[in-house]
C-alpha cells in the first residue's frame, strides 16, 4: 500500500465482537442488510453475501417481536457456517421492549445502535432509554448512539430554539439544527455513562444527508469528545450520486483523521448487489490508502487512439477476477490485496503505467501492431498476441500471484528479494 501520512483522532476503543474501533485500528467497513430480519434464511443468505463482500460489521434491522425473536438464529446459523462478522442491531421506538422480551437477542447481538430521537418523550423515553444501557451493561456489549437529521430529537430541538431566542447573537436555524444533533448525542453519551456504561462501551454518529453539513457536523463532534465515530451520509442516494457525495463526505473526514467506522449508504439500483456498498466503501479507503482489501487494477479511460472496447472488457473482467479470487487468495496469499495490475489501451501511456504496476499490459490502440506486451515488476516480460489475450493475461496474474505472494514468494519476504521468472502462456 502506498505510504499516507493521516494522523487519527485519538479515541477511546470500543470492542465490537472481535472487531477492535477506534484511535489507531483500522477504519472498519460495515454495512445494513435489507431484509426482512423475520426471514432468517434471506438474512443469513445476505449477512453471508456482505461479510463475504469484506463488511467487518454487519448491522440488522430489529423492529418488531418476529425479527427479535430470530436474531439468535440468525447469529447460530451464521456460526454454523463459519461466518463470525459481528451483528449490529438497529433499534428505533421499540427497542426497550423487544430487549426485554427476547433476551437471546441481547446476547447474540454484539452491538446496540439506539437513535435518541426514537426512544420516546419525557420520562417514559428515559426510561426506555435506560432500560436499554442497562442492557448493554448487563451483556456486555457496546452502543452506538446514532443521531439522525431525520429524526432528530423534537424536544431538545424545541429547548434549544428557545434558548437560542435568549442570546445576544443567536445561532442561524442550520447552525442551531447542526448544534442540536451534536448534543443530543453528547447529552445521550453522558446520560449513559451516568447509569453505567463505561464510556469505552459508546461510539457516536450524527448522519446527515448533505455533505457539508456532514463534515462540519463531524469535525465539531470530533472536537467535541474522544468516543469512536461511526461516519455516513444518510440517504446518499442511488447510483453514482450516492457514491460521488458519500466519498466527498467520507473523504475530507477521513483525511483530518476523523472516522473510525464507515457505512456507504447506497440504494441499490434494480436488481443491484446489496453488497456494492462494501465495495465502495473498500475502495474508498484503499484508493486513499488507508487499508487494502484487493488488488486494483489501473485502467485508462480510452480516447480515439483505441476505438476497440477490447480494453474495457479485459479491465473489467480482471477487476471482477481479482475480486473474486480475494476470499481465498486472502489466505493463501497475505499481501497480495497490495497487488496493483494495469489495463491500459495504447502505446501512449500503456508501457509507463504498466511499468508502475506489479503487473501490466498494454494493449494495442488502432493502428499500432495488434500485439500487447505484459510487463512485471517494471520489466517488459512477454508479448502476447492473438485471440486468447484475456485468458492468456489472467494466467500470467494467476502466476505471479502464487510466486510474489505464495509460500517463499518474493513479496512476502522482507525487504523483497528472489524473482521468480514469469513464463508465458501459450506464446
Ligand atoms: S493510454 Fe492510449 S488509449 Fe488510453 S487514454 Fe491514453 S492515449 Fe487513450
Amino acid at each position: 500500500m502506498d505510504s499516507v501520512n493521516i494522523a487519527r483522532r485519538p479515541t477511546l476503543q470500543a470492542r465490537v465482537g472481535h472487531v477492535i474501533v477506534g484511535s489507531d485500528a483500522p477504519v472498519v467497513v460495515q454495512s445494513m442488510t435489507n431484509t426482512d430480519t423475520a426471514d432468517a434464511a434471506a438474512t443469513v443468505r445476505q449477512v453471508l453475501e456482505l461479510a463475504e463482500a469484506g463488511s467487518e460489521l454487519v448491522r440488522i434491522t430489529v423492529n418488531s417481536p418476529e425479527a427479535a425473536a430470530k436474531v439468535a438464529e440468525i447469529r447460530q446459523r451464521l456460526d454454523d457456517a463459519g461466518c463470525v462478522v459481528p451483528l449490529v442491531g438497529d433499534f428505533h421506538f421499540n427497542g426497550d421492549r423487544l430487549l426485554r422480551e427476547y433476551p437471546d437477542c441481547a446476547q447474540a447481538l454484539a452491538k446496540y445502535r439506539i437513535n435518541p430521537g426514537n426512544v420516546g418523550k419525557g420520562a417514559k423515553g428515559d426510561d426506555k432509554f435506560a432500560f436499554m444501557i442497562r442492557t448493554a451493561i448487563e451483556y456486555g456489549k457496546p452502543v452506538r448512539i446514532g443521531v439522525n437529521w431525520g429524526s432528530l430529537d423534537q424536544a431538545l430541538l424545541a429547548r434549544m430554539m428557545d434558548a437560542n431566542n435568549r442570546v445576544a447573537q443567536p445561532l442561524l436555524l442550520e447552525q442551531l439544527m447542526r448544534e442540536a444533533l451534536i448534543v443530543s448525542a453528547l447529552e445521550s453519551a453522558d446520560k449513559a455513562m451516568e447509569l453505567g456504561l463505561p464510556a469505552e462501551q459508546i461510539l457516536l454518529s450524527c448522519k446527515v444527508s448533505n455533505v457539508q453539513d456532514l463534515i462540519t457536523v463531524y469535525r465539531d463532534l470530533g472536537s467535541r469528545c474522544n468516543f469512536p465515530l461511526h461516519l455516513g451520509l444518510t440517504e446518499a442516494g442511488m447510483g453514482s450520486k450516492g457514491i460521488v457525495a458519500s466519498s466527498a463526505a467520507l473523504a475530507i473526514l477521513l483525511q483530518q483523521g476523523i472516522g473510525d467506522t464507515i457505512r456507504i449508504s447506497l440504494t441499490p439500483q434494480p436488481g443491484e448487489a446489496r453488497t456494492k456498498e462494501v465495495v465502495v466503501a473498500q475502495e474508498l479507503l484503499q484508493t486513499m490508502g488507508l487499508r487494502s482489501f484487493t488488488p486494483l487494477v489501473t485502467a485508462c479511460p480510452g480516447c480515439g487512439r483505441t476505438t476497440s472496447t477490447f480494453f474495457q472488457e479485459l479491465a473489467d473482467q480482471i477487476q471482477n477476477y481479482l475480486r473474486t479470487q480475494m476470499p481465498v487468495w486472502r489466505l493463501q496469499y497475505p499481501g497480495v490485496e497490495d497487488m496493483k495490475v494495469a489495463v491500459m489501451g495504447c502505446v501512449v501511456n500503456g508501457p509507463g503505467e504498466s511499468k508502475l504496476a506489479d503487473i501490466g499490459i498494454s494493449l494495442p490502440g488502432t493502428g499500432e501492431v495488434p500485439v500487447a506486451p505484459v510487463y512485471v515488476d517494471g520489466q517488459k516480460d512477454v508479448t502476447l498476441k492473438g485471440d486468447n489475450i484475456a485468458a492468456e493475461f489472467t494466467a500470467l496474474v494467476d502466476r505471479y500471484v502464487q510466486s510474489r505472494y505464495g509460500e517463499g514468494g518474493a513479496k512476502r519476504r522482507e525487504g523483497g528479494g528472489r524473482t521468480i521468472p514469469i513464463r508465458p502462456v501459450g506464446v
